[in-house]
């Protein structure tokens, strides 16, 4: 038995080996090229300072960034297509490999930024090259992870490897505006662009991220009528009504709501978490009876729970108060969760551990992507793998190269394992 293990796994291991070297050298031949091609990315403007409720077909939010990839793909003699619901909001989608083979895998990544805060106010789109770092907005989320998946495919193209599977590229708008736009992933599947497998590359080398918790925003308002505080219709409570004193009850009301959940082992310690209200606005003067009142609430979701779970046991808590309000919803995204013993999380682990030695754990994810959209389909998908840096949210956000190059080899024998 031994002997015939022998004679199949040496010859395999021979050619696993040699292709592994030839990735190596591919990835670090265009390198260069890639960290020019980063910092070009990241120099072009796509901040995404919208909601859900607001988000723009017709404007140009993700800028050039479209473009430049489009032409990227291009000339590495790919056929890369435009598939937006606006032609000022394209996703960008190339298929390369065995279109009719058996397996298939999806690398999605938005192209969107979140808008700049903090220090990433002093030069957002700076793109600057220092120190074995690329600097600006969205280097790290994520558009290094859109860099490393095309340099991937070169690397790959450059070697002379095959694919027996499919693989697609899509790049993606309008991620940032909260995980749950028609415009981006959402439009893709849509369209009939359904993966078998999906990758999303978010940052971080230290473990696959096979879950992430769900979100649901909401916006409470109540109403009440203005009047002059001086007059004497509201002296004699003829006229007036204090929106600010309803939502009061209504805030006091709600303090301390849980939110029924079962245990899951990727969620371990971990539970669903209402925090009303995290924002407030309510009257217009000093001197004038208030007649609005908004204040926002956000529920941290795991599996099994819904918006509409959540809005019930609101409804219930509130139904003997005798204050009428109304409730909007702003956000929702629901929690997910994959088998993390998934063959592409497994394939991912191994090629992970090939380039860095360790393999990475399989972890729940801080925040949401689009994830959600694949696994709810049933499509296995990971939603997060990519480069390391630093600086999010306005401390001056980096990518640090060394692990890019290294991501870009991970991201290359990954495709090259799941779908050769
Ligand atoms: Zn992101």
């Amino acid at each position: 038995m031994l002997k015939v293990d022998q004679r199949c796994t040496i010859p395999g291991n021979v050619v696993a080996t040699n292709m592994s070297s030839t990735i190596a050298k591919a990835v670090k031949a265009s390198f260069e090229e890639e960290t020019a091609f980063l910092s070009t990315l990241v120099k072009i403007k796509s901040s995404n300072p919208y909601t859900p409720q607001d988000t723009p077909l017709h404007e140009s939010v993700e800028g050039e960034v479209p473009t430049l990839i489009y032409e990227k793909l291009k000339s590495l003699g790919l056929a890369p297509k435009y598939v937006g619901a606006s032609k000022e909001r394209p996703n960008v989608v190339c298929e390369w490999g065995e279109k009719r083979g058996r397996l298939g895998l999806m690398l999605n990544g938005h192209m969107d930024t979140v808008p700049p805060e903090g220090r990433d106010l002093i030069a957002p789109f700076s793109g600057a090259i220092r120190n074995g770092k690329v600097y600006g907005l969205g280097v790290l989320d994520m558009k290094a992870s859109l860099a490393a998946y095309i340099f991937a495919v070169k690397a790959l193209i450059d070697a002379g490897i095959k694919l027996k599977g499919k693989l697609t590229l899509a790049f993606v708008v309008d991620e940032e505006s909260g995980a749950c736009s028609p415009y981006g992933t959402q439009f893709l599947l849509d369209q009939g662009i359904v993966p078998k497998a999906c990758f999303i590359g978010e940052h971080g080398t230290e473990y696959v991220r096979t879950a992430q918790r769900g979100g649901y925003r909401f916006k409470i308002i109540t109403k009440g009528e203005a009047v002059h505080t001086g007059v004497s219709a509201w002296e004699r409570g003829e006229s007036g009504h204090n929106a600010v004193v309803d939502m009061a009850k209504i805030i006091e009301a709600l303090q301390g709501l849980e939110v029924p959940f079962k245990s899951s082992k990727m969620f371990e310690g971990r539970k669903p978490m209402f925090t009303f209200p995290t924002k407030i606005n309510g009257g217009v003067a000093m001197n004038v009876v208030p007649a609005l009142c908004e204040a926002y609430g956000d529920v941290r979701l795991l599996p099994g729970n819904s918006e509409s779970q959540v809005k019930l046991l609101m409804i219930e808590r509130l139904q003997k108060l005798g204050v009428p309000y109304e409730i909007q919803d702003l956000i929702y995204v629901p929690a997910v969760e994959i088998d993390p013993h998934d063959p592409v999380v497994l394939s991912l682990q191994k090629s992970a551990k090939a380039v860095f030695g360790t393999e990475p754990e399989a972890r729940v994810s801080g925040p949401a992507t689009d994830g959600w959209m694949m696994v709810k389909r049933d499509i296995p998908t990971i939603m997060g793998y990519g480069p390391d840096g630093g600086g999010e949210h306005g401390k001056g956000e980096w990518v640090d190269l060394e692990s890019l190059q290294k991501v870009t080899e991970v991201y290359a024998r990954f495709i090259v394992d799941y779908l050769g």
